[in-house]
């Protein structure tokens, strides 16, 4: 394991469980993952191909049931996203807001029903939350569910949604008589219909796609019966935020290790490597000095969490100043490759252009500082 970027020796906290796990995603994204990343890039697809490897590792189930401990989930997230936010993404939507909204507030039939082919990746879902008009104020949302004599009608649309067009059952919010409601819809019911949202330069590797629901009939037993509130969303999102504050830096160190190889072995004004520079150096020490940051309040926030003592404000905290700093060091890295860092050569610009989506999803950099300036203040400020 490089330990160059481990200036506070954290490593050396991390129990037997925690190593196996980097490990072990590690080499599933340096071996299966990471060589496809460039071809996929340039085509703007999912390399779907990474799935059965996914599927071995067999993080899925541990995600969805709660039985990984919230650092060893936390660092699966950051070696994910050592390829790239879009990969983390698949497997946090997969495995904390589908699986994870079916364990915590499905019935026993439908987590008998969904949970296995969820886990083993022969089934793909999705979760559809956003609309055109309604992103970060999703209680104003206008897709609309009616108590029919055989079950529900669902009539709305969903925007931006990851793993749109190849999920087999969509988790779908609406209103119910004026309340936020979820219900388990699959995609290949009448009157469903999922578009790719094409021409993005951000999350090219990631399947996004827009949802029409128009007179969509579901059965009774397709509805979360826990799910009956904007909050019961909201505590899916609070699970996949956690996961994002780690992700990121993920792919903060990635292009830290991908620059630093680069400066050592490029030699400019008199033969000198980039590295020798104290130009460089500084930016060296301030990227490695705000990564190491990141870690710590990451693995604060899984110490809360393993004590059931983890607030959302805490989650916000983690997830805005960690995808704020990602991207700093992501651009900043950028930079120092000079032309080298706008071409697909380097991961660098990918990861850069993919941490502009992760700034803005699950609650853009605005919203967790308001969620936070109501923690301080008292004083909600949202409209
Ligand atoms: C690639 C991608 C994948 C996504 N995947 C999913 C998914 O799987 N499921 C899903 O449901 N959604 C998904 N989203 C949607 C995402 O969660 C929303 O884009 C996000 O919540 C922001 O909503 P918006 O785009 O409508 O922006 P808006 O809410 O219109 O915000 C635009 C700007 O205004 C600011 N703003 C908004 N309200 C306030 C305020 N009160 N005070 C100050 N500033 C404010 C925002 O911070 C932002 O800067 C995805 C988005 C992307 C880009």
């Amino acid at each position: 394991m490089e330990t160059h970027l481990d200036l506070l020796d954290l490593e050396a906290d991390w129990t037997d469980e925690h190593k196996d796990i980097i490990l072990s995603v590690r080499r599933y994204v340096d071996t299966e993952v990471m060589p496809l990343m460039r071809n996929h890039q340039r085509a703007g697809t999912f390399p779907q191909e990474i799935l059965p490897g996914l599927a071995k590792l067999g993080l899925l189930d541990a995600i969805a049931t709660s039985s990984l401990d919230p650092t060893a989930y936390g660092l699966a997230m950051r070696e994910l996203e050592r390829a790239g936010s879009t990969i983390r993404s698949f497997a946090s939507v997969q495995g904390s807001l589908v699986m994870g909204a079916i364990e915590l507030l499905g019935s026993d039939a439908q987590k008998e029903e969904w949970l296995p082919p969820l886990g083993s990746l022969e089934a793909i879902g999705c979760f559809g939350l956003t609309e055109p008009d309604f992103g970060s104020n999703p209680s104003g949302m206008r897709t609309r569910a009616e108590k029919t004599s055989k079950g529900f009608r669902i009539n709305g649309q969903k925007c931006w949604i990851t793993n749109g067009t190849t999920a087999k059952v969509a988790v779908i919010w609406a209103k119910l008589e004026g309340k936020v409601n979820g219900f388990l819809v699959p995609t290949s019911v009448a009157g469903f219909e999922a578009r790719e949202i094409k021409d993005k330069w951000s999350f090219r590797t990631s399947d996004t796609a827009e949802l029409f629901l128009q007179d969509v009939e579901i059965p009774d037993s397709a509805k979360l019966p826990k799910a009956t509130s904007l909050g019961s969303a909201l505590k899916c999102l609070n699970q996949a935020r956690y996961g994002i504050a780690w992700g990121v830096v993920g792919a903060a160190m990635a292009c830290f290790e991908e620059t630093r190889r680069y400066l050592i072995e490029r030699p400019q004004f008199k033969d000198q490597p980039l590295a020798s520079h104290q130009l460089i150096q500084n930016k060296l020490a301030w990227m490695a000095t705000e990564i190491t940051g990141m870690q710590l309040v990451s693995k604060r926030l899984g110490e809360l969490k393993t004590r059931g003592r983890l607030q959302p404000q805490q989650v916000s905290l983690g997830k805005m100043n960690n995808c704020r700093k990602a991207l700093e060091v992501a651009r900043t890295c950028r930079d120092l490759l000079g032309a080298a860092g706008i071409h697909h050569e380097y991961h660098v610009g990918r990861h850069l252009t993919d941490l502009e989506t992760v700034l803005t999803y699950e609650g853009t950099e605005h919203i967790h500082s308001l969620i936070l300036g109501e923690h301080l203040t008292g004083i909600p400020a949202y409209c």
